[in-house]
């Protein structure tokens, strides 16, 4: 009986306890809650939000990894601010210092060594340079560098050897792959055990949606989000992909252009 009593009055007293919760709760998801597409993971769920183009949000547990941004800080407004930030290449697409100077605040940057060295000084400190084939590491998330790079010959000046990067991304027990401009590299149809992959479709910079199809055929990720894909036809990338591999045709191109 005394026992009974007293979960009772401890009942009643949860209710004024989770009431303040329950409201800082709302207040501070209303303007940080990353929404879109979900992946399962052994730890949690990644959350996808596409941007625009090649932009892109990763939403971990209290991460929200900002992949290429730019645009403008406009683009990011009611979004929560990047814990990390990852940047492939040089290309304005990809890289620009006035959005990553209104949005970037402390979080740690990771980039090529091209993107690197033309960042301002005040990004710099909290910025770090991987190379094609390195592995490192970013706020605690593994991350690889994969060549990302033009193959065929009259479309080389674009995207040379050895000078961007994609990216593998380590979340949970799952491999997320952002491609960035490249056509299928060597090092890409090697791939195994792809999660989530972003694929680039367009001409003459990356790929044709040909070629991103014979790619996911050979490296064989689950999941698919073509991007950066501009005007590009993608009607036949999912008629195309073997079974057993989820296209995800998302709108990249909300506000046009
Ligand atoms: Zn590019
Ligand atoms: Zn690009």
């Amino acid at each position: 009986m005394v026992k009974r009593r007293s979960m009772v009055v401890g009942l009643a007293a949860l209710p004024l306890v989770s009431l303040g919760a329950g409201l800082f709760t709302q207040t501070w998801a209303q303007e940080t809650a990353l929404t879109g597409d979900t992946v399962t993971t052994a730890a949690g769920d990644i959350t996808i939000h596409p941007v625009h183009h090649a932009s892109l949000l990763l939403g971990f547990g209290d991460q929200v990894i900002y992949v290429d941004p730019v645009g403008g800080a406009a683009q990011y407004a009611g979004l929560p601010a990047p814990t990390a930030i990852l940047i492939t290449h040089g290309h304005g697409d990809h890289f620009d210092v006035p959005t990553l100077e209104a949005i970037a605040g402390d979080a740690p940057i990771l980039t090529s060594k091209e993107v690197f060295d033309k960042l301002p000084e005040t990004l710099k400190t909290n910025a770090k340079a991987i190379a094609n084939g390195e592995s490192g590491e970013l706020n605690g998330i593994s991350i690889a560098a994969i060549p990302a790079h033009n193959t065929t010959p009259d479309r080389m000046q674009y995207h040379p050897v050895g000078v961007g990067n994609g990216y593998l991304i380590t979340l949970g027990d799952k491999v997320v792959y952002v491609a960035g401009d490249t056509e299928p590299t060597p090092e890409m149809l090697a791939l195994t055990g792809i999660e989530v992959a972003f694929l680039p479709m367009n001409l003459p910079y990356t790929m044709t949606p040909e070629q991103a199809v014979e790619a996911i055929n050979t490296f064989k990720p689950r999941i698919v989000y073509p991007y950066h894909y501009g005007e590009s036809d993608l009607s036949s990338v999912e008629s195309n992909v073997d079974d057993g591999v989820e296209v995800r045709l998302r709108d990249w191109y909300p506000t046009g252009g």
